[in-house]
């Protein structure tokens, strides 16, 4: 049988404890409604910020083929240790999916190296997501474009290093663009940042999007190759044209 890929929904679930609003939406947690777009082929698990090590020590990290993180007013609380850890298990080969306001983690941050920053405004306006790279296996099963009823807008310009691919763009109502399905290479790993997702909206709950995360895990999870060496290396020919040091 083919082994499933490991999912790791982490949430940092205050706003679902905190705000009634959110809670009636995501009664278990947002991390629960996420977690919900995996069918059979994966095995998911969960970890919240408030868990010891928030719940990604470096066993359960190492047992992770894609790490999911949705975070929103808590960031600052997230340990740099923690980070640094993540970031090295990414870096080691360790797929990435950042949901929403997980643009401005720490790990999102640190990976991409810029400040992230966006243009934000909360209507309920229609967004309208369209598929840029209709080839791309994030893309698989989504038509020309969808729309969400009501999201929170987010807008151009978005501080980030340019994507390696851009799968999806929205469009808001108000008249913004967003570049919101943006692929990234980091060591090993791969990045997906998926924009849709604010948690006073049912958004987790529609078909399109649940099908774009299980597609997202399915393309970031880790090929199985060995690591790539690094530091100084024996020549594979016999080399004549060498100098002695000192000429
Ligand atoms: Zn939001």
């Amino acid at each position: 049988m083919e082994q499933k890929t490991r999912v790791l929904v982490w949430n940092e679930f205050r706003h679902e404890r905190e705000n009634e609003e959110v809670r009636r939406i995501y009664p278990d947690g947002l991390h629960k409604a996420i977690g919900a777009s995996f069918d059979e082929r994966f095995e998911v698990s969960y970890a919240t910020l408030d868990e010891p090590e928030h719940g990604l020590t470096e066993e359960r990290l190492a047992q992770t083929d894609v790490l999911i993180w949705w975070g929103h007013c808590a960031h600052d609380d997230v340990d740099d240790r923690i980070v640094l850890r993540v970031r090295d298990r990414v870096w080691q080969g360790m797929g990435l999916i950042v949901l929403h306001s997980g643009h401005f983690s720490k790990v999102f941050k640190l990976l991409m190296g810029t400040s992230c920053d966006l243009k934000w405004r909360e209507a309920g306006e229609k967004e309208r997501v369209w598929v840029i790279s209709p080839g791309h296996p994030i893309a698989e099963g989504i038509g020309e474009y969808f729309e969400i009823p009501h999201e929170e807008m987010y807008g151009e310009h978005f501080d980030i290093p340019e994507p390696d691919q851009l799968v999806f763009a929205s469009w808001f109502e108000g008249g913004e663009l967003f570049r919101s399905g943006c692929c990234f290479n980091r060591g090993q790993g791969k990045i997906f940042y998926f924009r849709p997702g604010h948690e006073t909206f049912p958004t987790y709950y529609q078909d399109e999007v649940r099908r774009i995360i299980a597609n997202a895990a399915l393309w970031a999870a880790p090929t199985k190759r060995e690591k790539p060496a690094y530091g100084n290396a024996k020549p594979l020919e016999t080399i004549r044209s060498t100098v002695q040091g000192g000429v």
